[in-house]
């Protein structure tokens, strides 16, 4: 019998680095590339070293500035993205590890010469900064001038910068790199075997209660015993941030993170109070949980835990089936998105050997937009497909703006990502069952309890951890293991009981190093959820999410959501996308009560 294969599938699931990038490490086209952008630099550097009239002439400036640009799309970054993209398909690869050592030396250099342009203008008299500011000229720079000049007020000399970037990862990284390492080869026993305290954190949410709960206790017991450790690290990078905050004259120690984020503190302020007075609803949602689980008292390892497992295999081809028709009915704009970068060959799809865990977005100016997926036919790797597509979408309408706007700050990235995962949720729960739509539903609203609640938990803690350093020099590893459970113990209630081990989960969250990081996620899901709800109330709203979606950096957060209609200004405003998430955690409790009563 002759079989014939129906060939349907034209979808690419492989990168295709040799058509966007090149065709090997050693081709020639690197080298060439590489020269023309360290004869751009050195030519610029030389030329605006030597006159200076940029500095104190509002045309000369914005001469000055549109080269500047201009060099953003000569210095092309394809050279050192091709081999770190290499690397993430094969972490073996020494031909492009290689090369990534020699090329990145060679961007540090560019990096250091045009260092002048900024540090100069930066330094500028306040009147001269007006004067800038209001000049017709330099309208197209405005607000890369004003974040320029506000960052400024809290640089030291050249001299004194340079020595806190020299002392940098001696100070602050190796301490973190020295913790991580001993977690990484910290081992518990776990099922007869001895597994790495990464891999227990990793697959406790796929194991049954009994088992979930013997793993969690050996794994916070493996953090307590490390704790000794992360306590001398913990206390030496808090310390280190306090004394340079103190040089810098920043008052709070989130102060710096905001301005980082080019976010203004009131603003990110009022969305903190906002949630921390919501903590009520995510504790309602862990009463459930329990209640689903048949449970008097859940464990605080419990909380990572599915409501099941959806049976529905879900394939690619499928998963970008319905993406794309869920992202079409948005407007064609985005499926058509969708679908260049999958036949250009800028998505990865499959799981490989030696390839990078996890899934990701990366994009540059004059660079192809990436994206790195693990799927695994489920509906989970769908809606992974979602949220990078959302990233991509972002980083590709951004190109609209001009080079120095094409990047945005970490706080909005979450939001342009949420917003796509959350129209793919709402097709995919079409084809659920009712019994799979409660488990995704549970998935799902964990998911949102802890970008939103957890995070600002933390957010909380590390406020208190801080003050505490601040204050009495030093934090014990006991007193902050209490403050870890008594911020976790705010947002799960008293469903959730907490054991005085669980306390040293500190020692293994990387995201309270990067400081205060973790409000970004909170308010991108915040902002995403309350345009959702707007664009099922009216389509035509769509048009504002796109404004957003193509505004880049050109202007703070807050202005660009203004723009939407948006007043992330305000309390009440965050209380909005509170409000949606506790409809969201009633109709959870109703569904869970349904399911017990059926049970019962
Ligand atoms: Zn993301």
């Amino acid at each position: 019998m002759l079989c014939f294969q129906v060939m349907t599938n034209k979808n690419k699931t492989d990168w295709n680095l040799r058509k966007l990038f090149y065709t090997s490490a050693t081709n020639s086209k690197i080298e060439e590339d590489m020269v023309r952008g360290d004869t751009a630099t050195k030519t610029f550097a030389t030329k605006y070293r030597k006159d200076k009239k940029w500095l104190s002439n509002p045309k000369s400036l914005a001469k000055a500035l549109s080269e500047y640009e201009k060099l953003e799309l000569v210095c092309s970054p394809a050279p050192i993205l091709y081999a770190s993209y290499r690397k993430e398909l094969n972490a073996s690869d020494k031909q492009a590890e290689a090369l990534a050592n020699t090329l990145d030396e060679r961007y540090t250099k560019r990096g250091n010469m045009l260092m002048f342009f900024s540090l100069e203008l930066a330094k500028i008299s306040p009147s001269m900064q007006k004067r800038f500011l209001k000049a017709p000229e330099l309208t197209k720079y405005r607000y890369m001038l004003k974040v320029l000049f506000e960052s400024a007020k809290h640089d030291l000399s050249e001299p004194e910068e340079k020595i806190l970037s020299l002392l940098g990862d001696v100070s602050n990284g190796r301490w973190i790199q020295a913790v991580e390492d001993i977690i990484h080869t910290k081992e518990v026993s776990f099922d007869g075997k001895n597994i790495p305290v990464p891999q227990a954190l990793e697959i406790l949410r796929t194991l049954p209660k009994t088992k979930r709960d013997a793993l969690h206790k050996a794994t916070m017991k493996a953090l307590r015993d490390i704790a000794p450790m992360a306590e001398s690290e913990l206390n030496a990078i808090i310390t280190r941030k306090k004394i340079t905050d103190e040089l810098r004259k920043f008052e709070e120690p989130f102060d710096a993170t905001i301005l980082g984020y080019e976010n203004e503190r009131d603003s990110v302020l009022s969305m903190v109070s906002a949630v921390s007075k919501a903590f009520g609803v995510s504790k309602r949602f862990y009463k459930a949980k329990a209640l689903l689980m048949g449970e008097k008292k859940l464990t605080y390892a419990d909380r990572v835990a599915p409501a099941g497992t959806l049976k529905k295999k879900i394939s690619f081809d499928e998963a970008l089936n319905i993406v794309r028709k869920a992202f079409a009915d948005l407007h064609p704009r985005y499926a058509e998105i969708l679908d260049r970068l999958v036949s250009n060959g800028q998505v990865d799809v499959y799981p490989k050997k030696g390839k990078s865990g996890g899934a990701f977005c990366s994009g540059a100016v004059s660079s192809p937009t990436m994206v790195l997926l693990n799927h695994v036919d489920d509906a989970h790797s769908l809606l992974t497909l979602a949220h990078e597509m959302g990233h991509a979408i972002h980083t590709e309408r951004s190109k609209k703006q001009q080079p120095v706007y094409q990047n945005y700050t970490t706080s909005v990235a979450e939001t342009a990502s949420t917003f796509f995962e959350q129209v793919a949720f709402d097709a995919l729960t079409e084809k659920l069952t009712e019994k799979e739509r409660l488990i995704a539903m549970h998935d799902r609203l964990q998911g949102d309890i802890v970008t939103v609640f957890r995070q600002i938990a933390c957010f909380n803690f590390e406020s208190d951890m801080h003050q505490a350093v601040r204050s009495k020099g030093l934090i014990p590893k006991e007193d902050i293991a209490k403050l870890m459970n008594k911020h976790m113990a705010s947002y799960l209630g008293n469903s959730v009981e907490l054991t005085e081990d669980d306390g040293y989960f500190f020692v293994a969250w990387s995201h309270i190093r990067r400081f205060f990081y973790v409000y970004s996620y909170a308010y991108g899901q915040l902002i995403s959820r309350a345009m959702y709800a707007r664009v099922k109330k009216d389509h035509s709203y769509i048009e504002k999410v796109d404004a957003f979606l193509t505004a880049g950096g050109s202007a703070s957060p807050e202005d660009i959501f203004e723009a939407c209609g948006l007043n992330v200004r305000s309390e009440a405003f965050f209380k909005e996308g509170l409000k949606s998430i506790e409809r969201d955690v009633l109709e959870f409790e109703k569904a869970v009560k349904n399911v017990v009563k059926k049970a019962v």
